[in-house]
Order: structure tokens, then C-alpha cells, then sequence
């Protein structure tokens, strides 16, 4: 600051000075309050590949397009999901994306098409379709998960299909990606064996309807399993692109109980991955240090067992 102040030369006029002297006081207090950005590995725990994205000939977003946002934005692992299921499996499969140190965590995705949305609860074909894809498993190894799924009315979280598929994955120790509301998480833990006690969801957007920090709260409490991943949760971000005070609580309380995610669901996404990430490598920069690590890479990698990631090529 006294060197700065020093370039303030005296013949200037005195509101330029006083300009001056505000400009080189909010530098100075500017660096002393804003922490850096979290700059260790990514795990993306929520990606999707669509066949709009890429088909498998052609598309905006090919496997070199994608691999080379996940590498500048420094994403080390990704939850890898499309509909059809046919996109993660091509990235899992790819040689380029294993030479890029990129680790790919396949997950059955429930939608062949859009119309499986809606009616994928109750449709046994959807069941047979995931036993089926569980069999053959991926170039990657074996399918880890199953999901995304959305239920847009949480009494569906109690169809037949829901509950076949949540005794399954607890049975299996496969994870489950839910785009669901706080009443369905309570019903679809029901549904296993264990009650909610032995399964593991990652609940995409961590309650996007706007449940309460008290009720998500009150539901990681409940079930050890959850896991709450961050895109597009309303109310997460506060002044200076920081976490609000509520939320870095709850971070804080659960600090071993978080992930993010970029859900690539429309190209858009695609398009504005690298600056995603950067805005999550933001306010994780605001949190303690081994709090943003275990957010960012280790919760994430530790649900899947992956090890620390070699350093980027
Ligand atoms: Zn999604």
C-alpha cells in the first residue's frame, strides 16, 4: 500500500487522488478477505452425456470436446449417465479418456428415451432393461450406480419399479442419483431393506423444489447414506459468489456429506462447463481447506473407492 501510494503524483487534482486512494483501499481489503479458489482436483458426481450431445458420429460436444473442458477445468473423475445409456458408455470405454488421468464412474441411466421420465416407476421393462445393463457392465468395469432418475410426484417413489430398483441397489451396493423432493427421499429409503440405514443416494441438487437447510438437514441426519450434490440448488450462493452462511453451516456440520456436480442435462451446460466449474472452485476457495477437499474430490472419490489422482497430464 505505502508503494502504491506512492505513484500518486501531487500536481494531480484531489478527487483523482481520493479515486486513487478508494481504488488502492479496495485492492488491499479486497486481497485480504477473499480466499483463493480451490484449486486441487474435481470429482463431477453428476455428468450426463446425451445423445444430443453425441450420437456417436456426430454432435456439438464429441468425446475430444468433452474431455478437453473436463481437463482445463481440472475434473480428475466424473459420475458418467446418458440416455440412452449408449453416451456413458462410449466415455467409458475410451482409451483418451483413461490416458487423460479422467476416471469414469458408469451409472445406469433409467431413460432410454424422454418418455421413460414419467413412467419408468412402474415399467418393468425399465427393471429388466437395468439387470440387463448391470450384466454386461462397462469399459470401465462394472456399472456403479443407477440413475438419474426424477420423480415429479414423490407418492411414485412407492411404484413398483422405484421399489424393485432401491432393494436392488442396497442389495448390490450400487448408488443411486435422485432428482427427487425431501418427501420421496423419505420413501424411497423405505424401500430397501435397511430402511435408508445401508444404501447410498446422491440426492441431485440437494432438494432443487427448495426444501430447508433445517429439513436437509434433518435428512442427512436421518440417513448416514445421503450424500448432497450441489447443482442448481436455490439459495446456496450468497455475496462475492460465496456459500451463504447457512449453507457453509451445513457444510460444515456434514462435511463428509457433499459433492457438486456440473448435470450436463442440455448442451447449454456443455458449453459453460469450464466456468461451472470455476464458480464451484470459488466458494469452495472459502471454506477450509481440507472441508473444500473432501467436497470436491475425496467424498466423491471415496463413495467409489477411486485413488488420489496422478498429477494432470
Ligand atoms: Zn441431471
Amino acid at each position: 500500500m505505502a508503494h502504491a501510494a506512492l505513484v500518486v503524483r501531487p500536481f494531480w487534482p484531489l478527487a483523482l487522488v481520493h479515486k486513487a486512494l478508494v481504488a488502492i483501499f479496495f485492492v488491499a481489503f479486497g486481497a485480504a478477505t477473499h480466499a483463493a479458489d480451490y484449486t486441487g482436483p474435481l470429482f463431477d458426481a453428476h455428468l450426463h452425456y446425451n445423445e444430443e450431445a453425441w450420437d456417436g458420429k456426430t454432435g456439438p460436444h464429441p468425446p475430444s470436446d468433452v474431455l478437453a473442458r473436463m481437463k482445463a477445468s481440472g475434473v480428475r473423475a466424473i459420475v458418467a449417465n446418458s440416455r440412452p445409456n449408449t453416451g456413458s458408455l462410449a466415455l467409458a470405454a475410451l482409451p483418451e479418456v483413461r490416458a487423460a488421468g479422467v476416471a469414469v464412474v458408469p451409472f445406469v441411466r433409467l431413460y432410454r428415451n424422454r418418455a421413460d421420465y414419467t413412467g419408468w416407476f412402474a415399467d418393468e421393462t425399465i427393471y429388466d432393461m437395468v439387470l440387463a445393463e448391470l450384466a454386461k457392465g462397462t469399459g470401465s468395469g462394472p456399472y456403479r450406480g443407477i440413475g438419474e432418475f426424477h420423480l415429479y410426484d414423490s407418492a411414485n417413489a412407492d411404484g413398483p419399479v422405484a421399489k424393485k430398483l432401491m432393494a436392488l441397489a442396497e442389495q448390490r451396493s450400487l448408488v443411486v442419483l435422485a432428482h427427487v423432493d425431501d418427501a420421496a427421499i423419505d420413501l424411497l429409503m423405505a424401500n430397501t431393506p435397511s430402511k435408508g440405514q445401508k444404501v447410498s443416494l446422491i440426492w441431485a441438487h440437494t432438494g432443487i423444489g427448495g426444501a430447508s437447510v433445517e429439513r436437509v438437514d434433518a435428512l442427512m441426519g436421518r440417513y448416514p447414506g445421503l450424500v448432497g450434490e450441489l447443482s442448481y440448488r436455490p439459495g446456496l450462493g450468497c455475496d462475492g459468489e460465496q456459500l451463504c452462511p447457512a449453507w457453509r453451516a451445513l457444510l460444515l456440520k456434514y462435511p463428509t456429506r457433499f459433492v457438486i456436480g456440473s448435470d450436463t442435462w442440455v448442451n447449454q451446460r456443455w458449453q459453460y462447463y469450464e466456468s461451472l466449474m470455476k464458480g464451484y472452485r470459488t466458494w469452495l476457495g472459502g471454506l477450509p481447506a481440507d472441508v473444500a477437499r473432501k467436497v470436491a474430490w475425496d467424498n466423491g472419490a471415496g463413495l467409489f473407492g477411486l485413488p488420489a489422482p496422478a498429477p494432470a497430464r
